[in-house]
């Protein structure tokens, strides 16, 4: 019909289910639903309506949209694709965990087998619901363990729906135990639980530290953390400008803002600097705020009043401290969450919105004059999750990764996160590390056996 070849038209975008119906929103322990034994249900909103989707059970594949207001082909193509590939990484894995036999001294034979660690406990945030599930309950089950696993209060759905899919494809009972509620309640009860023996958070930082000290204070259940992170972009005179603008605005404002990778930090070099700042304020401009189900939607709303509140706050300092918001910023209906994408230039590493983390589409862009000064600041701050480099140049490219102290560094690339590569933070960002091989040493108790050999073989 358009002249095309027919390999060359692509294939329809999909397209949401326009009413999901929820099934389950009960606690899912030992394949079964259960209710609350003291009878208590919480709500969960639709973000970008308002509406009360239902008191905590299943949807449809649309799930995530509605409960998180991420437009649909995001939650499509990211979060469900990621979710399947996270899935199918490890299933590689399950048959490749093995342990080394080592020389010894003396007369002696040594290997090593790795084990399961035991009962996994997952604590997981409201910002990527169904991936963060798959980060969690797929090394961890790889790996032989069995897993209990806290969604957040605000999006529970996709974790119950796969709850009834985890019973459909036979796992044994008990192997999968989610458990929806609030976190000083039941993920409190994760971290501090005598029969857990690891519990993996990702969240804020600061409850990050609780989980730690619980952890220590139970029965110093191992701990992997994943927090947050004020993430620096250095953008080099040498760069391709408009690649730049388009990956550093992607990593600023994709899932509005909400991401721990979030490129909150863009550090551009004086002389393209202007020109920088122009062409993101153009970008920005562009953006349409709309409703996460329709597909030509990219941006959606904040996840609920008090993350927007917070960001609102956050620009409203960057007002009064001196920042120049150059577009958005304001909230764009009465009573949904949206948010126009905001771009601020001149800000100074001492505001808060240099400092805090936003959570929120906020463009934050500052000036350097060279690579020193701009490691140094970059490096400047408690967070280590992620950073990025754009540059022509190879040699400045390893320069000035090896330098950035970040998990995570991108060239010429932004939020490149991919099931094979491990994923974490330096410092305040986390402790171990999620994805790839490395976390499987996360999953795993490392059994060394030592057999005494007869020097003299005996009959
Ligand atoms: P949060 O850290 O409070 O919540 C994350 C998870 O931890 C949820 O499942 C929550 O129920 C649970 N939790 C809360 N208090 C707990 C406790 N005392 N013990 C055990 N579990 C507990 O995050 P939030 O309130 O949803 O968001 C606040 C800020 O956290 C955001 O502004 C953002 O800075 C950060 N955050 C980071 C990420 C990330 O991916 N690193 C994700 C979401 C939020």
């Amino acid at each position: 019909e358009n002249g095309l070849p027919q390999n060359l038209i692509p294939p329809p975008l999909p397209q949401p289910c326009k009413i999901s119906e929820i099934k389950h929103t009960k606690i899912f322990i030992n394949n079964e639903w259960h209710s609350s034994l003291k009878g208590k249900t919480f709500p969960t909103f639709n973000p970008a309506t308002g509406v009360k989707i239902c008191e905590i059970e299943e949807a449809d594949k649309t799930m995530e949209t509605m409960d998180t207001g991420k437009p649909f082909l995001q939650s499509f193509f990211v979060d469900l694709d990621g979710s399947i590939k996270t899935l199918r990484y490890y299933a590689g894995w399950a048959d490749k965990i093995h342990g080394k036999t080592m020389p010894v001294d003396d007369n002696f034979m040594c290997f090593t087998k790795h084990e399961p660690v035991g009962v996994c406990g997952a604590i997981i945030p409201w910002n990527f619901p169904l991936l963060m599930f798959m980060w969690k309950i797929a090394p961890a089950l790889c790996c032989g363990n069995t897993v209990v696993i806290k969604p957040a209060e605000q999006t529970p759905l996709t974790a119950l729906y796969t709850g009834a899919l985890i019973k459909e494809a036979g796992f044994p009972p008990g192997v999968v135990n989610i458990v929806p509620g609030f976190g000083p309640t039941a993920g409190a009860a994760i971290a501090g639980h005598m029969g857990i023996d690891k519990v993996a958070f990702t969240g804020s930082t600061e409850v990050g530290q609780l989980i730690k000290e619980a952890a220590a204070k139970s029965n110093l259940k191992r701990v992997t953390l994943e927090l947050g992170g004020k993430n620096p972009c250095i953008v080099f005179a040498d760069a391709d400008l408009p690649l730049a603008v388009q990956e550093a605005q992607k990593g600023a404002f994709y899932n509005q803002g909400q991401c721990c990778t979030a490129a909150s930090r863009v550090f551009v070099e004086e002389c393209v600097y202007d020109e920088f700042v122009r062409l993101s304020i153009a970008s920005a401009k562009q953006i349409t705020a709309g409703d996460p189900m329709d597909p030509c939607t990219s941006h959606g709303p904040q996840i609920d009043q008090q993350q927007f509140d917070m960001i609102l706050e956050l620009v409203e300092s960057g007002k009064r401290e001196g920042a120049r918001l150059e577009c958005g910023g304001y909230a764009l209906q009465d009573k949904a969450l949206f948010i126009q994408p905001a771009v601020f230039s001149d800000v100074i590493d001492h505001m808060r919105l240099a400092k805090e983390e936003v959570f929120g589409p906020v463009q934050c862009i500052m000036k350097f004059k060279n690579q020193e000064e701009v490691i140094e600041r970059a490096n400047s701050t408690h967070y280590g999750l992620a950073a990025a480099v754009f540059t022509r140049s190879v040699e400045r490219a390893m320069r000035v990764s090896s330098a950035l102290e970040a998990g995570t560094v991108w060239v010429n690339c932004y939020n490149a996160l991919h099931a094979q590569a491990p994923f974490g933070g330096y410092k305040m960002s986390g402790n171990g590390r999620e994805l790839g091989e490395y976390a499987l040493a996360e999953y795993s108790e490392v059994k060394a056996i030592t057999i005494k050999l007869n020097d003299q073989l005996t009959v």
